[in-house]
């Protein structure tokens, strides 16, 4: 290992607390820890100089690849002119230019307001924040219960993690939370009392952490008419699956739905910045009008101007490198792979695909999961390593997750490499 690999790692292990990690884990001598110093296009190097192909787009954020010429000229000409002001009190070029065309991905008299924030949970706080504020000041504070899916994620903060429903990760904070209900189906979701719920908040086509699994077709549709007619606020967390990785620019749009509040953020700034917005309507947006009515929320980075340029940067590249025009048949591509896998080892139990996420659930070959302590999803991907593929599992579910860029002989690398690693771990 090279000097400054030491240094940096020795570093990390006394000063750095890493996200969702068990540290005493991380810092034990045998874990083979990476630090990424380069990134360009669908590839990563670490700082020995080994070079990946990016499986899960840097936890989902990337979509034209890193270091992309254009994106790297707009961050570049934004410093040019000022990399920040307070979006509280002052307006800022970029977030107005911002704001104009993500609405125009809608139709007229949709949503037609951006609320920036930071992060998908913000974007998430700043859509229950609303939901039950509205309630407040339009003579239906009655409705002041939340409704969330079952095994969903929608982020970290307080508010956010109160909607969570992945019990290893919430559970503990429950009670420090806000009070939400959580159905598994839309049948439970009818038998609750429709009078009292402000908001439904759902991930949309398919639940992320939850192993990548898809909901039935149609559900969305379902869920929408039956908010439409109990007068209930969709709030679609749109954190994962906007910006193309689903096969359409929204996954709403798949089933002609348009949320009451869309929550937007990992791929807005083509994984360049912390940057998220949070859509809704006219409607919404009136009740928030006069001095009783203001909603009192912001962050001192609020519509950052350089998270703006780069944002911008990524939607132009979207029409420049036309990159809806190919997804579906990149994502075609990826399904052939993935089927290709399924035969070649006898542990791929199952895989769930929606557009450009993939999960890959590995099971013993009887059927039957692998014993936690095996860790077998975390060794797979630490196999992986060796035949140049980075991917992080969620339990034994391997998610591939590439950037949109990725050319087909990319994606096949990446699934050369996995099956690799299935091999090496049988
Ligand atoms: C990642 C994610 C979030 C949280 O976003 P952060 O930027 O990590 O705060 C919320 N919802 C979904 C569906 C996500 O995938």
């Amino acid at each position: 290992m090279n000097e400054q690999s030491a240094q940096w790692l020795a570093w990390d292990q006394q000063h750095c607390w890493h996200p969702f990690t068990n540290q005493a884990d991380w810092c034990d001598p045998s874990c083979e820890r990476l630090i990424i110093t380069r990134g360009e296009g669908v590839w990563l190097w670490d700082s020995e100089g080994r070079k990946y192909f990016d499986g899960n787009s840097s936890i989902w954020t990337n979509i034209h690849g890193h270091a992309h010429p254009r994106i790297n000229e707009a961050l570049n000409r934004q410093l040019g002119e000022i990399a920040h002001s307070s979006y509280l009190g002052f307006g800022n070029a970029r977030a107005s230019e911002l704001a104009a065309k993500l609405c125009g991905y809608f139709p007229n008299r949709t949503l037609e307001r951006v609320f920036f924030s930071d992060d998908g949970s913000t974007a998430v706080e700043c859509a229950l924040k609303m939901a039950l504020q509205y309630r407040m000041q339009t003579g239906s504070p009655q409705r002041n219960r939340i409704v969330a899916f079952a095994n969903g994620y929608h982020g970290d903060t307080m508010g956010a993690a109160s909607l969570g429903g992945m019990d290893l990760f919430f559970e503990r904070f429950r009670k420090f939370g806000l009070a939400v209900d959580f159905v598994g189906s839309l049948e439970e979701l009818a038998a609750l009392q429709a009078g009292e719920i402000a908001a439904v908040i759902i991930e949309p086509l398919i639940q992320g952490v939850n192993e990548m699994r898809n909901w039935p077709a149609g559900m969305l549709r379902s869920l929408r008419d039956w908010c439409d007619q109990q007068g209930v606020h969709l709030i679609l967390d749109e954190v994962m699956t906007g910006f193309g990785r689903t096969g359409t620019m929204f996954a709403c749009q798949q089933e002609q739905v348009i949320p009451d509040f869309l929550c937007l953020a990992k791929g807005l700034t083509g994984g360049y910045l912390p940057l998220a917005a949070t859509l809704t309507t006219d409607a919404i947006y009136r009740a928030f009008l006069g001095r009783d009515n203001v909603f009192y929320y912001g962050h001192s980075y609020t519509a950052n101007p350089l998270g703006c340029a780069a944002a911008l940067a990524n939607l132009a590249l979207f029409e420049l490198e036309t990159t809806m025009e190919m997804i579906q048949e990149k994502a075609g591509v990826l399904q052939k792979l993935l089927t290709e896998l399924v035969g070649t080892s006898p542990h791929v139990f199952q895989i769930r695909q929606c557009g450009m996420i993939a999960g890959i659930e590995v099971r013993q070959s009887d059927g039957r999961c692998f014993d936690v302590a095996q860790m077998r999803g975390a060794k797979i991907c630490l196999a992986a390593r060796k035949y140049g593929l980075l991917t992080r599992p969620i339990k034994d579910t391997i998610v591939f997750m590439p950037p949109l860029c990725s050319t087909p002989e990319e994606l096949r690398y990446a699934l050369v490499a996995l099956r690799s690693a299935l091999d090496d771990v049988d």
